[in-house]
């Protein structure tokens, strides 16, 4: 590992615009919404903002358009910390927005424009080549191209830097990126879906990851929602039940356990312990409304791993 604790992200911004109403309109239909909020969010945001707050010296590799959603998105990661050096402003693109509407009973429905994240191209990963040299760790999900992705994983591998991939959205992997993959994360139906075990019991999951180990992942990383998550390596498995809290709003619950990881490992905590402050973070994260505005401090997340 590296001399440094930088955790590096690479992966996707988006503007989330959110709608509540009484209720989704049908195909067709207009009707009038009630409050309207905008926040920032995407995977790769949402876990370089996790990261940060959780105590890590992070960098990010993204792509943005460049228009007002693009400088709303920068300046909200340069007032986390966040260094944006490696961040591309793509010119005459438009940036990724989510549109979410939400109704009363806390169903949503959303679609999302990738915009600037689609252009993520292994070029653009290269010429950000320099993110790599101080990294002690790489953290990635599947909300950017796979070619990119892959690019990334392999600038990695090439520097011996651990790579943490959260599978998140669902996607198809090359059969020869597990071997490159230090830890995969992923959460039930992204669990069914690399495996095609739904991981309903201990046992489930203990199977399932056993597939991803067998694949060549070093550890395998099962979140669980309240029940925690399972970690699985060649010297065998461990439930770490997550803290009982009262769930509010379960959104960027994965986000949250995966900056919180990362920052963890950066500051080389062994993995059981890493995991145990991850929990506490994921746990922190779905007591409070909304995708970055839930994310935990590091003082958060170390008192409540404390109370445990
Ligand atoms: P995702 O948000 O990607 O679907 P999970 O729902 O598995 O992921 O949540 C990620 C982590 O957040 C869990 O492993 C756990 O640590 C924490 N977590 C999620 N939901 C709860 C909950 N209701 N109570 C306590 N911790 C939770």
């Amino acid at each position: 590992m590296a001399e440094t604790n930088k955790v590096l992200v690479v992966g996707s911004s988006n503007t989330d615009m959110v709608i509540n109403m009484s209720r989704l309109p049908a195909p067709g239909e207009t009707i009038l919404g009630e409050d309207f909020f905008v926040v920032q969010g995407g995977k790769g945001a949402n876990q370089v903002v996790a990261a940060a707050r959780a105590g890590a010296d992070v960098s990010f590799i993204a792509c943005l358009g460049d228009d007002s959603f693009g400088k709303q998105a920068l300046a909200a990661v340069e007032t986390e910390g966040i260094g944006t050096r490696y961040i591309t402003v793509l010119p005459n693109q438009v940036s990724g927005v989510a549109a979410i509407l939400v109704d009363r009973d806390g169903e949503n429905t959303i679609v999302v424009a990738p915009g600037a994240n689609g252009l993520l191209t292994p070029e653009i990963i290269g010429r950000a080549k320099g993110a790599f040299d101080d990294a002690a760790i790489c953290l990635l999900q599947l909300e950017s191209p796979l070619p990119a992705v892959v690019k990334a994983i392999d600038l990695a591998w090439e520097r011996e830097i651990p790579v943490i991939l959260n599978p998140a959205p669902a996607g198809d992997l090359p059969e020869e990126l597990f071997q490159k993959l230090y830890l995969i994360t992923p959460n039930e139906t992204e669990t069914e879906h690399l495996t095609g075990i739904l991981p309903v019991t201990e046992e489930d999951a203990k199977q399932a990851a056993y597939l991803l180990v067998r694949k060549g992942v070093t550890g395998v990383i099962i979140t669980l929602g309240s029940r925690g998550a399972m970690l699985v390596t060649d010297d065998g498995s461990v439930l770490i039940p997550s803290p009982e809290v009262v769930a509010t709003d379960t959104t960027a619950a994965g986000d949250a356990f995966n900056g919180a990881l990362a920052s963890a490992l950066s500051r080389n905590l062994c993995l059981e312990e890493a995991l145990r402050f991850a929990n506490c973070a994921g746990a922190l994260a779905v007591t409070k409304s909304g995708a970055q505005p839930s994310l935990p401090y590091f003082s958060e997340i170390t008192e409540l791993v404390h109370r445990q």
